[in-house]
């Protein structure tokens, strides 16, 4: 038995089986294949080298016209490799000698080409390495980007264990078979927890070497709400960790019951709870747990479930289903937030260096002005259907919000030409994502309709610590005092312009800062629909003084310690046998 501790991200506790997935970039899971599969995995290896091939020639093509045939000549030494029958030969003599995958073989007969030119010990070769290296990345993720399919050939239900999942790979998941997540990399707000969490599935991030200690079938407990991992359990554990599940399936029941009571403090102040979806059939658990509305509609799903990007029509079905289905409440339509940890740099020849701080959100959309047309012209033709709101991520300078505007106006003008009916009103609302925006909150709130608070992305870059990376998590507090500060200014801003202020990262879905929030003046709170109930039950357990004294108390911390400290005293005191499972440090 072995216990592995990480990041819990999406609450349950499961007991079942391993099913190992790969992804590009990693570490390569170790399975032995049957003899039957050698010819497969031999087939597999001979697709990935023909494209990689052709998107090395591709490379060196552009690379030609653009900036000589000199520079292009690196690609001459990746092509030649990729003929080399030896080098080839070799991969598939250790898939049929050793039974391994291709993307084992693959791995290991690279490798041993880096470590001859290593040897060689001069400048020139140390480069070759490097160029192995290289090509052996891009093999990889020919043969690892099938790993959708491998998910596809999942059969009975099982926990799936990876190095690392995209967004992307998680919202493929076929949520009958897949009953968990267990992976490597990840941070509690990385958009793969998020897609974890939206599918209801216990999963624990931040697992360091887990998918290399794990063999395919081997049984597991993933404890979502701990952020354990417990590999071959014995027996006693087994016991008590069912135990555990069935006392955390009870208390959620009895969350669950109040769903249809209103979120009112005891001095009957209406906090409105929303919920945060990425696909339309979300709305349904939304209401289900009693939500009022939905607060973030995470639209980049739209190009993350689809081979070619939406177009219109498939936009306007996403939110006409969500319309009909949220009967006359609130829809939140955030534009697309790709970029960064989401889908681009799969697709770019030359990933970008620092992708979180690169072409992403709202940047990425006003680069691609057709694409982001056919999403605003969709927004536009739906606000005629239900109350429609529209908002824009990662809004960093006010430009970018006049540029969004600007083109709303204008496809308002085309609309109204065709005789297309829309919301002349649609209220048009900024994502406050990072510190220039929560400082420069006055300005934006003169030009804008609402905020919402993106405090996963706000926490990031305040301080610096990137959401998703397992190694720096310790340093990812929303409990720090600047992170309080801003989202104290961007409240005082939004109310001197007169506009609604919400929150809609994870830190609303959290009952240990609810108090604080409302203390700080917010009336609406968007989040994992799962997490309704439970904040719905801190709002109900408290009176407005109470969190506002506590919101002055902590504004005069000056460490994310005793913020949090606090925080877990308020909360303690209100219950702790429901809120004990949220407290954990
Ligand atoms: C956020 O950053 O808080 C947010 C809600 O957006 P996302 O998590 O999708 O980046
Ligand atoms: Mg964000």
């Amino acid at each position: 038995m072995q216990r592995i501790k990480g990041i819990a991200v999406s609450p349950g506790i499961i007991v079942g089986r391993a099913f190992l997935v790969g992804s590009a970039e990693q570490v390569v899971p170790h399975r032995t294949i049957a003899e039957s599969e050698v010819t497969g995995q031999n087939e597999r290896l001979r697709v990935a080298l023909a494209a990689a091939g052709d998107e090395i020639g591709a490379l060196s093509e552009r690379t030609r016209r653009e900036l000589g045939t000199e520079p292009a000549k690196i690609f001459e030494f990746h092509a030649g490799l990729l003929r080399d029958r030896a080098l080839v030969t070799s991969i598939e003599r250790r898939i049929a000698g050793s039974f391994v995958t291709a993307e084992q073989a693959v791995a290991d007969q690279f490798r041993v080409l880096v470590d001859q030119f290593k040897r060689m010990g001069n400048e020139v070769f140390e480069q070759k390495a490097n160029d192995v290296l290289d090509l052996e990345r891009r093999v990889l993720g020919h043969l690892m980007g099938a790993q959708e399919s491998r998910l596809a050939q999942l059969d009975a239900p099982a926990i799936v264990v990876a190095h690392e999942l995209t967004p992307s790979q998680a919202a493929a998941m076929d949520r009958a078979k897949v009953i968990a997540i267990a992976t490597d990399l990840g941070g509690r707000t990385g958009h793969t927890s998020i897609v974890a969490r939206a599918l209801g599935l216990p999963s624990v991030v931040g697992c360091q070497r887990l998918s290399v200690e794990v063999e395919e079938g081997d049984e597991l407990i993933v404890d979502g709400n701990e952020g354990v991992v417990i590999l071959r359990p014995d027996a006693r554990t087994l016991e008590e960790y069912r135990r555990k599940q069935e006392r955390s399936v009870r208390s959620r029941a009895a969350l669950r019951e109040l769903s249809g009571a209103e979120a009112v403090t005891r001095d009957g102040v209406r906090v409105a709870l929303m919920g945060n979806i990425e696909f339309p059939e979300e709305v349904e658990a939304v209401l289900a747990n009693g939500g009022d509305g939905i607060g973030l509609y995470r639209t980049e799903f739209l190009w993350l479930t689809r081979k070619e990007p939406p177009t219109e029509e498939d936009h306007l079905e996403a939110y006409l289903r969500a319309i009909r289905l949220l009967k006359g409440k609130p829809l939140t339509i955030r534009t697309c937030d790709l970029g960064a940890d989401k889908y681009t740099q799969e697709q770019m020849e030359e990933p970008e260096r620092n992708p979180f701080l690169g072409l992403r959100s709202i940047r990425h959309s006003l680069a691609n002005p057709a694409e982001f047309k056919r999403q605003l012209r969709a927004i536009l033709r739906a606000s005629a259907h239900g109350p429609v709101k529209t908002m824009f991520p990662l809004v960093s300078n006010p430009m970018e919000l006049r540029q969004g505007k600007l083109m709303l106006a204008d496809l308002s003008e085309e609309l109204e030409d065709e005789g297309i009916p829309f919301d002349r009103q649609m209220p048009i609302g900024v994502m406050i994502e990072v510190p220039s925006a929560a400082l420069m909150g006055r300005v934006l709130a003169s030009e804008s309709s609402f905020f919402s608070i993106g405090t996963n992305d706000l926490v990031q870059y305040t301080l610096a610590v990137d959401r998703g990376n397992e190694r720096v998590a310790y340093l990812y507090q929303a409990a720090h005092p600047a992170v309080v500060y801003l989202v104290k200014n961007v409240v005082r801003a939004a109310r001197s312009g007169g506009i609604d202020c919400s929150v809609c990262g994870e830190m609303a879905g959290e009952p240990l800062f609810c108090m604080l929030l409302l203390g700080l003046g917010l009336r609406t709170l968007s989040m994992v629909p799962d997490q309704i109930p439970v904040i719905k039950r801190v709002v109900r357990s408290v009176t407005m003084e109470q969190c506002e004294r506590l919101a002055r108390r902590v504004g005069s911390f000056d460490s994310e310690r005793q913020v949090e400290t606090a925080l877990r005293d308020e909360l303690r005191k209100l219950d702790p046998e429901v809120f004990g499972q949220w407290m954990s440090e």
